[in-house]
């Protein structure tokens, strides 16, 4: 276990923003940290790869990382795989084609650690965490013993799992993910018609060379990913905004209503491509922030209001971060 005091939380966060912890300790998986901290007393932040994460001020208390340095799955039976929870989640899908096992393609080039992507219900192109998580080992740092979570004990929904309420309880020490040994291509999200699918590989490397032609590359421009959820509006909004806005694209029907494209209400209120102070709007993905040069917390908090207030002004839709704002 490494332990750093006063350390600059910059190369730990995708957004590059510099904000200092009062205390961050790395974990590797065969440390015994039982008991080590004060949860009553100390405030505790448990971080993965902070890349869903917008610092905007210093973090004073202890921050929480495991470390990166496992790139290997700890444990194989069958089809299920368990892997450290600091992992590199791209790590892990990589490891799972090489060895024949399928179902996370689809997830290829996510950002972040396994740990997180169950904290998260990581999504994209069609799939989720969810659909593969079989477990979830933690180590509950309120009650100190570890526990072990099946998938219908996670809550798992859009974005969102039972660990996203209850932040800095549960530090995720292992997942294991239930995968198939045979490659079915998922090919359901519209973007992915025609793309190669010979092999999962194929697909994973058409997915990736997608996803970086709309994303920033973080060690070009900082960002979070999607800034905002997706939002879900009741069917009356929906057909009276279908009405004022033809173009806008077709919803997915969920269980609680119509979910709509944020990216979309934020590009036709006019924000793709501008800049507010050192943040911008980028120019390829209305949907994500990005630092523009040696951006703040706080300016980002302000762009990401602007637009909030802007969107519900002209739409009447209220849009809620995805990004988790400390
Ligand atoms: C360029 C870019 C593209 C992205 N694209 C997508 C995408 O397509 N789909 C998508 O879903 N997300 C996307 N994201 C967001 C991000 O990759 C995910 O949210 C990812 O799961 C975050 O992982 P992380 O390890 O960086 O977690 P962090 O950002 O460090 O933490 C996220 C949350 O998880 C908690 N956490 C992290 N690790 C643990 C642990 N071991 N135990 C307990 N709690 C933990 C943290 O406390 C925090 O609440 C993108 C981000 C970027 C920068």
């Amino acid at each position: 276990m490494n332990n750093h005091e006063k350390i600059s939380l910059k190369p730990y966060n995708t957004f590059g923003i510099d904000v200092r912890a009062r205390r961050l300790v790395v974990i590797e998986p065969d440390d015994d940290f039982r008991g080590k901290w004060e949860v009553e007393s100390e405030r505790l932040l448990v971080l993965g790869g902070g890349s869903n994460m917008v610092f905007t001020k210093d973090y004073d208390g202890t921050v929480i990382t495991l470390s990166h340095s496992v790139t290997q799955p700890l444990g194989r039976s069958d089809t299920l795989v368990t892997a450290w929870g600091g992992m590199v989640m791209d790590d892990l899908v990589q490891w799972t084609l090489d060895h024949g096992l399928y179902g996370l393609e689809n997830l290829s080039a996510i950002p972040g650690t396994v740990g997180a992507s169950a904290v998260q219900n990581v999504g994209a192109y069609g799939a989720e965490a969810k659909d593969f998580i079989h477990s979830v080992e933690a180590y509950d740092l309120l009650e100190r013993r570890y526990c072990t979570f099946s998938n219908a004990d996670c809550h798992f929904a859009y974005r969102d799992s039972l660990f996203k309420h209850q932040p800095g309880r549960y530090l995720i020490l292992r997942v294991t993910y239930c995968l198939s040994e045979t490659f079915i291509p998922n090919l359901s999200y519209k973007a992915l018609e025609g793309m190669p699918h010979d092999t999962a590989q194929q697909l994973r490397e058409a997915i990736t060379e997608m996803r970086w032609s709309k994303l920033p590359r973080p060690e070009e421009h900082g960002s979070a990913g999607s800034f905002f959820k997706n939002p879900v509006v009741d069917e009356t909004t929906y057909f009276r905004l279908k009405d004022e806005h033809p173009d806008m694209p077709n919803a997915y029907r969920s269980d609680n209503g119509y979910k709509l494209s944020a990216g979309w209400l934020i590009d036709k209120a006019g924000w793709k491509g501008r800049t507010q102070d050192r943040v911008g709007v980028w120019p390829k993905n209305a949907l994500v922030l990005y630092n523009a040069g040696g951006c703040s917390g706080d300016e980002v908090r302000s762009l990401a209001a602007s637009i909030q207030q802007d969107v519900k002004q002209k739409f009447g839709v209220a849009l809620d971060p995805e990004a988790i704002i400390i």
